[in-house]
């Protein structure tokens, strides 16, 4: 790593001690930021980058509640406003026990250049609560959604900062919050947050839009070494809202879905992933991933297994960081794997990705491949602004231009700093740029 960058990330290791996963998510962007130094070096005469690592608000409060059978709980929920420099503050929410400071703040600083990366008017942000959907009934979940708006309201605005779902967060939990944020304040604010239901101002696509566009950027990835997602076999991990969809679109593009997963274990089933049982399995029964086979006798389930170890084409990491390690990422070379996209957000080890790169697969880090979905939640803040609802084919046609403008942006710009076909350092640098050249237009702030 270039010595200036490496001082500044031992100021940030020191700054934020014990926050691995931030350390981790800085860390990748820091080592492929070299050559922009050299080439605009008044950047660092105005500490942009410090300036980045910093971010410009952290709201962390206590949410109590109250379970069914009356007993109290209290969880901790964040809201780390990183960046505004191109919009207001935007990202997800998200719910589950393993959220700390850490996590959101990795979460949020992605989400920076991520949004950046659109193209869009939207800055990052990234909030949750160590609070576990799993097992909780629908009315604990509603009075936990009450709780955390109810502090979370004052900071939020269309101009401001506009959270939307991630893992645990999906339509009931957002219904939840904005009904409490527009009893709370009186005001029906479409704006405050996105990933809501159609009927009150949600937009359509928006829940394929994860999926969808990480398949999207795959096809496009394939496109530029002449080949296409035709009759490719794909592994999925998870079987959540991004693996569902990712699965859909990859099935309607010629290709064929063998596998997905969740935290307990692995569905393989070699003529093709059912989408519709996992929709119902997962979306409307929500039960584990292992209930597939009582409607599927030919599928297997392996308890525990590991979803990498299945030989295929193209591998969708789709479930959460650090699934996906440099074993893994060995045994999918291996096995001939041509293509990686992910769908999570920071799915692959530094390890992992190494091992992608020094094996010249298509390789397209989260920032990029999963930008869809918060690309169409800027699309649906777009149709609120102007009170508007667009139809399905318009809505996921601005989606596909859009992943295969971030695409063509981070290929072009990993050829300009001298690293042709590796999408980390396109999409760190692109994505950079943009966020620090506004920052700098719009002085010491
Ligand atoms: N949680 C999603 C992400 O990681 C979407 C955020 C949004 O739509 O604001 O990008």
């Amino acid at each position: 790593m270039d010595q200036k960058l490496d001082g500044i990330y031992q100021e940030v290791l020191h700054r934020n001690p014990g926050e691995v996963e931030f350390h981790q998510a800085v860390l990748e962007v820091f080592e492929t930021l070299g050559p922009v130094m050299a080439k605009y070096p008044h950047f660092a005469d105005i500490k942009i980058i410090q300036r980045i690592c910093e971010p410009e608000r952290q709201i962390i409060f206590r949410v109590p509640w109250q379970d069914d059978t009356g007993e109290i709980h209290i969880n901790r929920a964040f809201r780390v406003e990183f960046n505004s420099a191109l919009g207001p503050y935007k990202g997800g929410l998200r719910f589950h026990p393993s959220v700390y400071l850490g996590i959101i703040k990795f979460l949020g600083f992605e989400q920076v250049f991520k949004n950046a990366l659109t193209g869009m008017p939207i800055g990052g942000g990234k909030g949750g609560s160590d609070f576990d959907p799993k097992g909780k009934s629908d009315s604990e979940i509603m009075r936990f959604c009450q709780s955390l708006m109810t502090e979370l309201y004052r900071h939020l605005g269309e101009h401001t900062d506009v959270p939307a779902g991630d893992i645990g967060v999906g339509g009931r939990e957002i219904g939840y919050m904005f009904g409490q944020y527009k009893r709370i304040t009186n005001r029906y604010e479409s704006g405050i947050l996105t990933g809501k239901g159609l009927e009150w101002g949600g937009s359509l696509v928006r829940t394929e839009a994860t999926g969808y566009g990480a398949v999207f950027f795959t096809q496009e990835m394939l496109k530029a070494r002449g080949d296409s997602l035709e009759d490719k076999k794909v592994v999925v991990s998870g079987s959540g809202n991004v693996a569902i969809y990712a699965i859909e679109k990859a099935h309607e593009l010629g290709a064929i879905v063998i596998a997905c997963s969740d935290s307990s274990g692995i569905i393989v089933h070699e003529k093709g992933i059912d989408l519709d049982t996992v929709k119902r399995i997962k979306e409307v029964e929500r039960r584990r991933i292992s209930a597939y086979l009582e409607f599927h006798k030919d599928a297997r389930y392996v308890e525990g297994g590991n979803i990498w170890d299945i030989p295929c084409d193209v591998a969708l990491p789709c479930a959460t960081q650090n699934e996906l390690n440099g074993k893994d990422a060995r045994t999918l070379v291996k096995n001939g794997c041509i293509a990686v996209a992910e769908g999570a957000n920071m799915p692959t080890t530094p390890e992992g990705i190494q091992v992608f790169q020094d094996a010249k697969l298509a390789y397209g880090p989260g920032k990029a491949a999963n930008a869809g979905g918060v690309a169409t939640s800027a699309l649906e803040m777009q149709q609120n602004a102007s009170r508007d609802s667009w139809s399905f084919d318009y809505t996921q046609v601005r989606l596909q231009d859009i992943m295969i403008n971030i695409h063509k942006n981070c290929f072009e710009t990993a050829e300009e700093f001298g690293s042709p076909g590796n999408y980390v350092v396109g999409a760190n640098i692109n994505g950079f740029i943009r966020v620090a050249r506004a920052m700098e237009a719009m002085g010491l702030i």
